[in-house]
């Protein structure tokens, strides 16, 4: 039986689509990969994926995604699997994840992928109240492609989860270890919420001991009350690190308290966005 524990992309056997239980959302989350060979274009410090490498995915084969979708769509849907494999209280599929071991949108045929997704939703059918879920860290988000896959999502109660960890070039040089323009991301963040509903993803830690210093804290704050509150963003998602991460780093990382999410998620609030908290 799956549990909130295992995340193994390689489950059922397939190259694509993968189960996760999510204890938050209270349900099965189909998630699909499409960064098959680890490779990101960022190399954040908590992040879970092994043997991660600089870099783009290949081509998605839409045939392949397309068998693995609807068979592991239909044993859900139709068949015996909630029953058998997922725990009694979260037998119910919650969203479908864009979600893999590394930037989904980096995939060159991104845009033909949700176009697939749209379509194996709508002749199964899949329940307009199951979400669509884009993992992004949204640096790619200019580029025409991305746009169409995003403007698609829409159509398949789509909802993009922008990730945001910092907004200094010390920050995300450290956090994300890649450059950093404000430009760049205020403009892709405005665009991912012209087009999608959108949530900013925001993971925050203690490193060597210490939590986010006073002045990315305010950088950060000043960030959501001057861009994300404008671009109408439907709010936050603060993250604790709940897993190990598999990057050099990862002696360095601990958890913060609940205590200063908590706190942090007030400061949020006061500015008018609405906040979710997962520790
Ligand atoms: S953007 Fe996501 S996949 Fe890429 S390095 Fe960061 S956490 Fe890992």
């Amino acid at each position: 039986m799956l549990t909130t524990e295992n995340h193994d992309r390689d489950l059922e056997g397939y190259k694509y689509v993968y189960p996760v239980i999510s204890r938050r959302a209270g349900g099965l989350s189909v998630g699909i990969n499409l960064n098959t060979n680890n490779a990101c274009n960022w190399r954040c410090i908590y992040c879970q994926v092994p043997n991660l490498v600089r870099g783009a995915p290949p081509p998605v084969s839409l045939p392949d995604l397309n068998f693995e979708l609807k068979s592991f769509l239909q044993k859900v849907l139709v068949g015996n699997y909630l029953r058998e494999e997922v725990p009694e209280g979260m037998r119910r599929l919650n969203d479908i994840a864009f979600s893999g071991n590394g930037e989904p949108t980096s995939s060159p045929n991104f845009s033909d992928v949700v176009e697939l997704l749209a379509q194996t939703r709508s002749d199964l059918p899949v329940d307009a109240s199951v979400k669509t879920v884009l993992i992004t860290n949204g640096s790619l988000i200019h580029q025409k492609d991305v746009q169409l896959g995003i403007a698609q999502l829409k159509t398949i109660t789509g909802e993009v989860w922008f990730k945001v960890d910092s907004v200094t070039k010390e920050g995300v040089a450290r956090i994300n270890d890649s450059p950093f323009s404000l430009s760049k991301t205020s403009s892709n963040l405005e665009t991912a919420a012209s087009l999608c509903d959108t949530w900013i993803q925001t993971c925050v830690f203690d490193f060597d001991g210490l939590p986010p210093s006073e002045h990315e804290q305010n950088s950060y704050l000043k960030f959501l009350r001057d861009v994300a509150l404008n671009a109408e963003v439907r709010g936050v998602l603060l993250y604790g690190v709940a897993r190990k991460s598999y990057q050099p780093e990862a002696p360095r990382i601990s958890r913060l308290d609940l205590s200063w999410l908590e706190s942090f998620s007030k400061k949020i609030l006061e500015l008018g966005l609405a906040v979710k908290i997962s520790h």
